[in-house]
Order: structure tokens, then C-alpha cells, then sequence
């Protein structure tokens, strides 16, 4: 039985580390990693890897130097080198190659991206007794006719991280004159992660994204990931109003955590029984599955985990993280400290929230209430604006988007609820951009 191939990544980045770890030991290869390029040396040198993924910017050795060692030491005559870079020069490309690599690949690439250059170069492990393997690769047809140098420039659509909001209210729907600009529509918003879909809550706001989806997609199947913060009106009541349900060819997976009285299927069933809805869950046609999350789950290119939060009843945020990037999701969330109390506890369950999205790109925020009025709504389960931008600005998020906003307040209250918190980061002296959340606005990194 012939013995899979061997991997060694070499990456100073832990989160791409363990990206191309996971990414390759999924299609069963043996997979070794080191941190920088001594360590990628010292570790060639007994794990004798077929193929070695290699960054080129490390602290201590730099990727260039690692190939060049690697290629001068007979012990690794036959190993393929795989050169990974945010640096997309041609000048690179070129080194890369003088300095003996086989392939070379711009970061951020996908898992589907880098198991096919990696298969290209080492063929894949054997299943079944099928499959070039290890010991007959060195007869295998390489790309262009054998050994040709590969370069590789991934399309940066495929990697792109794209928000867009299609219901930005918390409690109800807020159409009307007053609301055109920031949106009548409770939540909704589509997370893009590449070419994969999710949707994170089905508030009203969803109608709109259906249309637009069998729009966008026409006769084609549409495969979506609907994740769900919790099962109150405002995130769930534009799910039978979600046109692609209707059709069979279409597939979606409802995820959330389970209900605190039944399943989360049954939260969905219950929405549409009789005596609130004319058509039951059981007539949609499209292919539905509810999945009751015990963990972050890899979907595609992304790592979805979720957070507790304060909201009475089961409510959880989100984190969607992939090539590098991460959106997080806050709604429905009542400080602990501010309902509770300063005693330890409370500041831990807020500090792990704010860890929670430390560093996200965009941070997704409830801000329901000003001061003022959250005095009359204390123990609703929802925040401040102030309460908004400590958790902003203690995430160290990028960008924060202000979002469930109120349905009393106008297109005219939101402008100036949004000049307030960025009047408070600006005299923080703070770099967190803020905005806050407008029906079909897109936000892309
Ligand atoms: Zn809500
Ligand atoms: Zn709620």
C-alpha cells in the first residue's frame, strides 16, 4: 500500500497555517507545519516532505533563502516547492523561481484553489487502489509536459468578503417616508464569502434579497447558509416570504443553536402553522435542513463559530472568517455589566464578547437605544449607542456597523445618532471607522 504524500508548510501566519493545513490534510495527505524557516529546515530535514508550502516573507530565514537551502541539499532532490504570497509581482514570481520553486501561488487563495496546484504537483493520496500516489508521481504528466513552472493568480472575485444589508430595523418593520434612506426592514443581512452564500437572520428584509437572488441566478440552482441570532419576530418573519423556499431545485441549511423549549426546526414549523400562515413548512419545495449547532462549523471557505448573548431567551452572534477576513455579528445584546452589575462575572461574560470580535473587519453592532431612552427599555435585551462603541472600540474592530435600529427613529435621528458615536471615537482619538446600517447598502474587503 503505497504511503500518502507528505506536506510541509512553512508559514509564519498561524491562520494560514492551519488554512493550508486543513485545507490539504482534508484530501488525506500527511501534513507537517513549522512557524518560520529554520524551524521549515530543521523539520524538512526528518520529516522529508514530498512537497513543501512555502511563504516567502518570514521573520529570520525568508522564503527565497528556505527554497534555495532546500534545493542545494540532496537529501530533498525530488521535493516540489510551493511558493504562497500576498506578493503578486511579476519581479517575485521570477525569484521564486530563479531560487528553485516549482509553483507559486498569490495569497489569499481558496481551499479548492490550493488543493488543486498542490494535486496538479504531487498528485493526490491513493484511495482505493487508485490514483497516482507517492511512489509513481515522479512518472506523472506535471503540468505543460513536466516541471514547467506554475504561476497561479487567483481570481480576487473568488476571495472577496462582501455585506450587504437588506434589513437593517430591530423589533418591527419600519416603512414609511421617514425610513427610506437607513431602511424600513427588520434584519437581514447577505454575507458573500467568495461565490458561497449565507444569510444571517430572516427578517423581513429577506423578501427583497429572494427576488434579487432569482434575479441574479435565474434558471440556476441557488445553495444558501441562513444563520440565525435567535428566533424572535424581527429575525425569523420574512423566512416564508423567501421566494427561492419555493422552488425545488434550491437547497438550504438553517443554522442556530437549539430553541430554549423545542428544536429549531419546530421554532420554524410553529411560524407557519394554521393559524399564522397559509402554507406549512412541509409544502416548500426547495431542499431545507435545520442544523443545531455544538461548535464553529467549516462551511466552504468560511469558519462560522457563534457567541452567547444577553437577550432574553436563546440569542447567539456570529463570526464568519475566511482568506484572512472576518464579519461579525452582534444583535440583540444587553450589556451584562450594564443590567447586572460590575461584579467580576459580569465584566468577564462582557470582555468574552468583546474577544469575540476582536479584530473583525466588520463588526455588525446592535446600538438600539440612546441614554436616554434605554431607561425606560432596561432589560429588553438590547444596547446603547455608548455601549456600542466601548465594544467597538475594545474589539479593536476595523469597521463597525451600527445596526436593529429602533423603529421610532427617522432617516433624520439616525444622522444624528451616527454624528454622536463618531464624535465619541473621534475625541477617543480612535481609528475605528463607524457607520451605520442602510437597507442594500454592500460592503466589501
Ligand atoms: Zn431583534
Ligand atoms: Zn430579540
Amino acid at each position: 500500500m503505497a504511503k500518502p504524500p507528505r506536506i510541509l508548510i512553512i508559514e509564519d501566519d498561524e491562520c494560514l497555517r492551519e488554512f493550508a493545513g486543513d485545507a490539504l490534510s482534508g484530501k488525506g495527505y500527511v501534513i507537517e507545519r513549522a512557524v518560520d524557516g529554520h524551524e521549515g529546515l530543521a523539520k524538512a530535514a526528518t520529516f522529508l516532505p514530498d512537497l513543501v508550502v512555502l511563504d516567502l516573507m518570514m521573520p529570520g530565514l525568508h522564503g527565497y533563502e528556505v527554497c534555495q537551502r532546500l534545493r542545494a541539499d540532496p537529501l530533498h532532490a525530488k521535493v516540489r516547492i510551493l511558493v504562497t504570497s500576498s506578493k503578486s509581482f511579476e519581479t517575485d514570481q521570477q525569484i521564486a523561481k530563479r531560487s528553485g520553486a516549482d509553483a507559486f501561488m498569490v495569497k489569499p487563495y481558496t481551499v479548492a484553489g490550493i488543493q488543486a496546484l498542490v494535486e496538479e504537483l504531487i498528485g493526490r493520496p491513493q484511495k482505493n487502489g487508485t490514483g497516482p500516489t507517492v511512489e509513481d508521481r515522479d512518472t506523472m504528466t506535471l503540468h505543460k509536459g513536466g516541471g514547467a513552472f506554475i504561476e497561479t493568480r487567483n481570481d480576487p472575485k473568488k476571495t472577496e468578503v462582501s455585506v450587504r444589508f437588506w434589513g437593517t430595523r430591530g423589533s418591527s418593520p419600519a416603512p414609511g417616508p421617514d425610513t427610506v434612506r437607513y431602511g424600513g426592514n427588520t434584519a437581514c443581512v447577505e454575507v458573500r464569502v467568495g461565490d458561497v452564500l449565507f444569510i444571517i437572520d430572516c427578517g423581513t428584509g429577506i423578501r427583497e434579497l429572494g427576488l434579487s437572488l432569482l434575479k441574479e441566478k435565474k434558471d440556476e440552482p441557488i445553495e444558501g447558509h441562513i444563520l440565525i441570532g435567535h428566533t424572535h419576530w424581527d429575525h425569523i418573519q420574512g423566512f416564508p416570504f423567501f421566494a427561492p423556499l419555493y422552488i425545488k431545485r434550491n437547497k438550504f441549511n438553517v443554522y442556530s443553536v437549539r430553541g430554549s423549549s423545542k428544536s429549531l426546526e419546530r421554532v420554524f414549523r410553529g411560524q407557519m402553522a394554521a393559524d399564522y400562515f397559509p402554507v406549512p413548512l412541509n409544502n416548500l419545495a426547495a431542499d431545507i435542513h435545520f442544523v443545531e449547532l455544538e461548535g464553529p462549523v467549516q462551511i466552504g471557505p468560511a469558519t462560522v463559530a457563534y457567541h452567547y448573548l444577553n437577550h432574553p431567551g436563546v440569542a447567539i452572534g456570529f463570526r464568519i472568517s475566511a482568506f484572512g477576513k472576518s464579519v461579525t455579528y452582534i444583535s440583540d445584546h444587553e450589556g451584562f455589566q450594564r443590567l447586572n452589575g460590575d461584579e467580576d462575572l459580569n465584566k468577564r461574560q462582557d470582555d468574552a464578547v468583546v474577544d469575540f470580535a476582536r479584530g473583525s473587519d466588520i463588526l455588525i453592532m446592535e446600538a438600539q437605544y440612546t441614554e436616554e431612552e434605554y431607561q425606560h427599555k432596561r432589560g429588553w435585551g438590547h444596547s446603547t449607542f455608548d455601549d456600542a462603541i466601548v465594544r467597538g472600540l475594545a474589539s479593536e474592530a476595523k469597521h463597525m456597523v451600527l445596526f436593529h435600529h429602533d423603529p421610532t427613529h427617522t432617516d433624520e435621528i439616525m444622522d444624528r445618532h451616527l454624528d454622536y458615536c463618531r464624535e465619541k471615537l473621534r475625541k477617543a482619538g480612535s481609528n475605528l471607522f463607524c457607520s451605520a446600517a442602510r437597507e442594500r447598502s454592500v460592503i466589501t474587503i
